[in-house]
């Protein structure tokens, strides 16, 4: 196992980088389809590393985006970007909300793995506690409102970080061809189908992903996470008609009705038999003042299911409904589909090749084969069938990050953080992994 000792020592070599990358990108959260500072970074290193770089409608399908937010938006944090010392030309292909990067190494006939690292922070005010690490040492959020608040800060920079050593070995590497994909959107679920879209998935035989999970403790890996959920997300506005609440009710449509009817029967569908589902509303907004009869509503909901064959039950059961109390009420409704993941399994090889190398690594003091342990959604998903479609592999594994004298504060609460020595643990794997795979 030679080539593991090189991998270790190369990362004992650039460890305090890659901490020194996620802080800077920790300082710099930008959510989805606005990672304009990130992905330009991103291109530059690995411009700068040597490799084959496509970015922004390469990798993207356009019309396979989803909840892209609005032209204004997406032009002042292109804005933003610029002022924080970008140029414009490394910025230019990302413009409108295309902030995808692949980096490709070449190295002959043979296997080719892809890695996918997620870039996006989420809408989330930062704690400013003095016992917050980021906060203590200096590197919190500078964006008010908006925080790397699961971990995706560290996920680019282990990217970046494997991008580099494997850039030092590749003399010593077997052939075949490497793809690091630098992935917008994965909040709410939005950016990976774009990519898998595009076709950057078409040629990869092997993908991987990894997430650092701040709620299991440090020197723990899940060699395979299958407990993602597939999931839609859907915006829905009701347009009724406003009336004078005490003369003329008779002439109102009244939308708020309509979303009321909606959500207590969104909430009561049937569950279906082959596995757990969720339903929820979780904002709902209606009318103008007291005595109007409410012309509008708008509400967020999504539906999950272990399957992706028990989402689709839960998605369209749920656009039944929406239609179904509008038409009581005589309100139009528009619903959007903002975000959907579809199930994933990890391929039980390509695990059993993730174990070994954590075994060899010598990082980890307790290795998990799999874990079914149901929770959040991940869009990854997509690139997994793509790959999976065409006879390849998929994994998606997970390091755990809590501090030993902590059990972890919580993805997507303000005072987030992880133990960094979680990222040279999941860039070992990553590195091991590749080695494996194109010696295969
Ligand atoms: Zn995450």
């Amino acid at each position: 196992m030679e080539i593991i000792k090189v991998l270790n020592r190369e990362l004992e070599i650039i460890r305090a980088q890659i901490i020194e990358t996620r802080r800077d990108f920790h300082q710099y959260p930008e959510v989805g389809w606005t990672e304009f500072r990130t992905a330009a970074k991103v291109a530059a290193t690995l411009q700068h590393l040597g490799y084959e770089v496509q970015k922004g409608r390469e990798v993207i399908r356009e019309e396979v985006r989803m909840g892209v937010p609005s032209e204004a938006i997406l032009e002042a944090s292109y804005q933003k970007a610029l002022k924080s010392g970008i140029t414009e030309a490394e910025l230019e292909a990302f413009k409108g909300g295309f902030t995808g990067v692949v980096g490709t190494l070449r190295l002959g006939e043979g296997p080719t793995v892809a890695m996918r690292f997620d870039m996006d922070a989420i809408k989330l005010l930062e704690s400013a506690k003095e016992e917050h690490r980021p906060t203590k040492e200096g590197f919190s959020s500078t964006c008010h409102g908006i925080m790397h608040g699961c971990g995706h800060d560290g996920h680019t920079a282990v990217g970046l970080g494997v991008a580099s050593i494997l850039m030092v070995v590749k003399d010593k590497l077997p052939q075949g061809t490497i793809k690091l994909i630098f992935q917008p959107s994965e909040e709410g679920v939005r950016g990976a189908k774009s990519m898998a879209a595009s076709g950057v998935l078409d040629d990869v035989d092997y993908v991987l992903a990894c997430h650092v999970m701040a709620n299991e403790p440090i020197g723990k890996i899940i060699c395979a996470s299958n407990g993602f959920l597939a999931t839609t997300k859907l915006d829905v506005q009701f347009k009724g008609v406003p009336a004078h609440a005490g003369a003329t009710p008779n002439q109102g449509n009244n939308a708020l009705l309509a979303a009321c009817t909606a959500v207590t029967n969104l909430h009561g569908i049937s569950r279906h038999s082959e596995g757990a589902s969720r339903i929820n509303v979780g904002i709902l907004e209606a009318g103008s003042d007291r005595n109007v009869i409410p012309d509008s509503a708008f509400m967020k909901v999504e539906t999950r299911g272990e399957t992706s064959e028990v989402n689709a039950y839960m998605r369209d059961y749920a656009y039944r409904i929406i239609k179904g109390a509008a038409d009581m009420h005589s309100v139009k409704v528009n619903i959007n589909c903002v975000g959907e993941a579809i199930g994933g399994k990890s391929d039980d090889a390509l695990v059993k090749t993730v174990e070994t190398v954590a075994h060899e690594v010598n990082r980890f003091d307790e290795v998990v084969l799999v874990s079914d342990k149901p929770g959040g959604s991940e869009d990854f998903s997509y690139m997994m069938e793509t790959v999976q479609a065409h006879g390849g592999q998929a994994v998606y594994f997970m390091v755990g990050g809590a501090p030993v004298d902590t059990k972890g504060v919580g993805h997507h609460t303000s005072g987030f953080d992880f133990d960094e020595e979680a990222l040279i643990k999941s860039a070992s794997v990553f590195l091991g992994v590749i080695v494996k795979l194109l010696e295969a």
